[in-house]
């Protein structure tokens, strides 16, 4: 099992590319209400907001209100509770629990990580392959 100091020394090369300042993050800016978005959820920790070029049917995503760059950055883990439990609801209120859904997080440039703000991908509507590209 890691230990967190394995984590502290992971993290600097693991981050590169996703340090970003809240200042000129797009989440951020839909967080604070500076930029537009379809909102399907929101309690003061959390925001879940469709996404804007949508990969499935449905498509959404759930992010931290605070600015974290990504899941490396992740210090509280009550926050991963917070987050699958909003995606767990919005699944249940969108019907996707019988026919299935996929959770997605990319951490980092090779896993696809474009917005250096964390966010949980829900995605529903459509048959998943796997292993994913
Ligand atoms: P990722 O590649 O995992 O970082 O996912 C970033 C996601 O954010 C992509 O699916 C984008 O389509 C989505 N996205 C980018 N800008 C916006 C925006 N302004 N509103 C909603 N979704 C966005
Ligand atoms: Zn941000």
């Amino acid at each position: 099992m890691l230990q967190p100091a394995s984590w502290d020394k992971m993290a600097p090369s693991c981050t590169d590319g996703v340090n970003s300042l809240p200042g000129n993050c797009v989440f951020c800016e839909i967080v604070e209400g500076r930029r537009k978005a379809a909102i399907l959820y929101e309690d003061p920790e959390v925001l879940a907001f469709r996404d804007i070029l949508p990969q499935a049917p449905t498509h959404i995503l759930i992010v931290p209100k605070e600015h974290v760059p990504s899941a490396v950055a992740v210090s509280d883990p009550d926050l991963w509770s917070k987050l699958m439990d909003v995606a767990r609801k919005l699944a249940l209120e969108l019907g996707c629990e019988d026919k299935g859904y996929r959770l997605v997080v990319n951490s980092g440039p090779q896993a696809g990580q474009t917005i250096p703000h964390l966010h949980v991908h829900l995605l529903a509507g459509r048959s998943f392959r796997w292993p994913p590209g």
